[in-house]
């Protein structure tokens, strides 16, 4: 049977960053994907700058991955009320439509020597000596960045997020309005949810707008939801995927399987963001790989070190921000302070944390219940 030292099971972000990270550590890849690449993934296709650094780190040049697709500097805000903030961002995101940065990302790992091979895979089973796969081939350690319905995970008997722990969005293009600046409206109707509007560069807009699935989500509502918060948008290409939120993320395992992004729950409970997530878990499993039948536990221990205060903070903050009111005095803290809004934006895009002072702007605001109802914010403004 056809062996290898590491199969990755998925060719999207978190898997071609596994491949790329234990292709630096000397050994051989093959990673298996259902679908052929370039391919497109349902997606708001934004990219945090911390996404890029993790690639940058793992030898890929990042200039080339964003090719043709330039930076878009400011982010607005709305709070469930209908308070705005708009500012620009400590450093700015990109859009890049998946169908391109995803062929771009696992083509730089093919270039670092892993192998790809299209396949769906079925059955993962591990021994003590490897990992079978389908019965066609072993891993001395295989990684599932097989995404949000990961069969991995399932062989490894982990249940799927509760549906309150899961999201559901639809995404679709059309025309964009400013192309220097992601929107972000957030709705007290059917609370917590969003609808989003990202230029990509090429005149047009990714759009979408999600929910918990927990809320009953249906098609039909979801759309309602877009069209409300998007009022004109008139999407085309609509498409629904699952988002299972790190705060219904399992105990990783011992041994020979490791799971990566979506596979392992790795989505921002508040912003939907799982690029940045899924690259840095892929290099971390990568990496790990190496430990074979230790790799699960070393594994673990790293992503802990790395994540694991950030997700301890971004689960408290999405608990606490089930109350919309508390939403509003953050996003009118972060209209008053730029500091605040930087911090925000780490907390729901990266590996920031929930800062005194968000929590002292916030506290203040809430105090003050003029400041956090109703009307628009005038920039640098009083709200
Ligand atoms: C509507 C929506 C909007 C979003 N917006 C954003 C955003 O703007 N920014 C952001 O950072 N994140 C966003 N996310 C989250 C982001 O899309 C995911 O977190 C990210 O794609 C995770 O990457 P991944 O590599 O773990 O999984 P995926 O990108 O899903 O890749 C998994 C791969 O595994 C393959 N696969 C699956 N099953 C098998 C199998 N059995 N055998 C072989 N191959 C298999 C699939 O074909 C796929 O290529 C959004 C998600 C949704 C649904």
């Amino acid at each position: 049977m056809e062996s290898f030292d590491v199969v990755v099971v998925g060719g999207g972000p978190a898997g071609a960053a596994a491949a790329l990270a234990a292709r630096r550590h000397g050994a051989s890849v093959l990673v298996l994907d259902r679908s052929g690449f370039p391919r497109d993934k349902v997606c708001g296709d934004g990219v945090a700058p911390e996404a890029l650094d993790v690639l940058a780190a793992l030898g890929v040049d990042v200039d080339a991955v964003t090719d043709g697709y330039p930076a878009v500097p400011r982010l607005r805000l709305t709070s469930p009320s209908g308070r705005t903030v708009e500012r620009t961002m400590h450093r700015p995101a990109v859009v890049v439509p998946r169908a391109v940065l995803d062929g771009r990302v696992l083509d730089a790992a093919l270039a670092a020597g892993a192998q790809f091979r299209r396949h769906t895979v079925r059955r993962v089973t591990s021994g003590p000596d490897g990992v079978d796969v389908d019965g066609v081939l072993t891993a001395g350690v295989l990684v599932g960045a097989d995404g949000a319905e990961s069969v991995v995970r399932r062989a490894l008997g982990i249940a799927p997020n509760r549906p309150d722990r899961l999201a559901i969005a639809l995404r679709g293009y059309a025309p964009a309005g400013d192309p220097g600046v992601q929107v972000i409206t957030t709705t007290e109707q059917r609370w917590p949810a969003y609808a989003w509007s990202f230029p990509i560069g090429d005149g047009r807009a990714n759009v979408g707008y999600g929910e918990l699935v927990s809320g009953g989500a249906t098609r039909a509502g979801l759309l309602e939801g877009l069209h409300r918060l998007l009022p004109g948008v008139e999407p085309t290409g609509l498409r629904a995927h699952r988002l299972p939120l790190s705060t219904g993320r399992p105990r990783l395992p011992d041994g020979r399987v490791l799971l990566a992004g979506d596979a392992q729950s790795l989505i921002n409970p508040m912003t939907g963001e799982g690029i940045f997530y899924a690259v840095l878990s892929g290099a971390f499993a990568g990496a790990a790989a190496a430990h074979g039948a230790d790799a699960g536990r070393v594994f673990r221990t790293a992503l802990q070190g790395r994540l694991g205060t950030h997700l301890r903070h971004s689960t408290v903050a999405s608990w606490v921000s089930r109350w919309p009111r508390v939403m509003d005095a953050v996003f009118a803290a972060a209209h008053r302070d730029q500091r605040v809004f930087d911090d925000v934006v780490a907390l729901g895009l990266a590996d920031g944390r929930l800062t005194g002072r968000t929590l002292l702007g916030a506290g203040r605001r809430l105090g003050d219940p003029g400041a956090v109802s109703g009307g628009q914010a005038r920039a640098g403004g009083d709200l």
